[in-house]
């Protein structure tokens, strides 16, 4: 089929939640390439939302796929796992946390982190209930998500919320001070804010809010959905930090395209018992087995250090471009702020096959594969740089 004739029937059968897509469908990809059935081909600095952590149709996924295929697609949960026992081995030998648990998304993981800070007070009988976000923040989209999301143009539609959802200011410790209470089950945020514009939490922030939390049994639930596996520079956003979070949920670039979601906890905070949290598909071989070589090709090919690297880089060349203001951010998720309309500018680098996000008037959002090249960001900075001058 070609774009028009794919156009009709998705304008026909689909139910159009994002508004009007960007007028290309991609037929394959490779690296940092995707190609449109015509032969067309674009560079994608935005990973499909910071999905395609080591690029497209990388040789060892594309080969562990294949092979984990023709095994086992599914098995469900009633049975034991290996691949499943071993990706859980494998984030609690690189991460913070003692055990984890699996689901497909990142709602679907922040929405069993929320519920493990709840029933760890509610088995404590401690009163505490609240969950405490950030304004401007992002947590998915299935209820009890967006009632946690800072963002009223995702909830407003959806009252009467999920009940016990407070929003405090982000980097305003006297706020979040005001906020807290005997009531108070738990914290989630964003190191980094990523969907409302890419925007840190500040270091001193970050640590007294994770003391007060410790001080009050609060769980502290890291949102790391977007800021793990790799992209800022580190396996995980809070090694910047020198703090450990009680809970931490993963999700997009672990899976490289394959859907799987995490709840990663520490021991103590580990509070569901048989029946109380539970999915079909969360973890199965497919999905596990993916997430498992993404890991091994990141160590292999060293990219989260190339994500710092080249983060770094990247930085140091953004600042240098005409109507660039300010860049935020670590690592390969950066925020930059522009002089000019940003959406236009998004279209613009669109039309010379570049992919990119922008989020509001100001900012271009840009999400590449952690195995971008300092010769790709030349290019990059070069389309940009037309594109911004005039
Ligand atoms: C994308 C995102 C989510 C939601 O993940 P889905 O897989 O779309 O449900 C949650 N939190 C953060 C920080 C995200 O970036």
């Amino acid at each position: 089929m070609n774009l028009e004739q794919i156009t009709k029937l998705d304008k026909k059968y689909f139910m159009n939640t994002f508004g009007d897509r960007l007028p290309v469908a991609f037929d394959r990809g490779e690296g940092i390439k995707l190609c449109t059935a015509e032969g067309e081909v674009y560079y994608d600095f935005f990973a499909g939302i910071a999905v395609s952590s080591i690029g497209h149709s990388h040789p060892a996924l594309v080969m562990s796929l294949k092979k984990q295929a023709e095994k086992l697609l599914h098995t469900s949960c009633l049975y034991y796992i290996e691949a499943q026992a071993l990706l859980a081995q494998r984030l609690a030998e690189i991460s913070f946390c003692d055990r984890v648990y699996f689901s497909n998304s990142g709602a679907e993981a922040n929405e069993g982190a929320i519920k493990l800070a709840k029933i760890y007070h509610h088995k404590k009988q401690s009163g505490r209930y609240e969950i405490i976000s950030l304004k401007n923040s992002f947590h998915g989209r299935t209820l009890a998500t967006v009632a946690a999301t800072g963002q009223e143009k995702y909830s407003a539609p959806y009252q009467p919320l999920a009940p016990g959802f407070l929003h405090s200011q982000m980097n305003d410790i006297e706020d979040f001070k005001k906020t807290i209470s005997n009531k108070t089950a738990g914290v989630i945020f964003e190191f980094i804010q990523g969907e409302s514009g890419v925007h840190p939490l500040e270091a001193e922030y970050i640590s007294e809010v994770a003391k007060i939390c410790r001080e009050n049994d609060i769980l502290l639930i890291a949102d790391e959905v977007q800021t793990g596996i790799g992209r800022t520079g580190k396996m995980f956003a809070y090694q910047h930090y020198g703090i450990e979070p009680d809970i931490m949920t993963l999700a997009k670039g672990l899976g490289g395209g394959i859907p799987i979601g995490v709840v990663c906890a520490k021991e103590a905070a580990c509070a569901f018992s048989p029946g109380e949290h539970g999915g079909t598909f969360g973890g199965n071989p497919f999905a596990t087995n993916a997430a498992l070589t993404v890991l091994d090709v990141l160590q292999n090919e060293n990219l989260v250090e190339n994500a710092g690297k080249m983060g770094e880089y990247f930085k140091s060349r953004l600042l240098q471009v005409p109507n660039v203001l300010e860049v935020r951010g670590k690592g390969l998720m950066l925020g930059v702020g522009l002089g000019v309309n940003a959406k236009e500018a998004a279209k613009k680098l669109f039309d010379r096959k570049y992919l990119v996000g922008s989020v509001g008037e100001a900012t271009l959002r840009i999400l590449p594969p952690l195995i971008i090249t300092k010769n790709d960001i030349d290019l990059f900075i070069e389309t940009l740089t037309e594109v911004l001058e005039k």
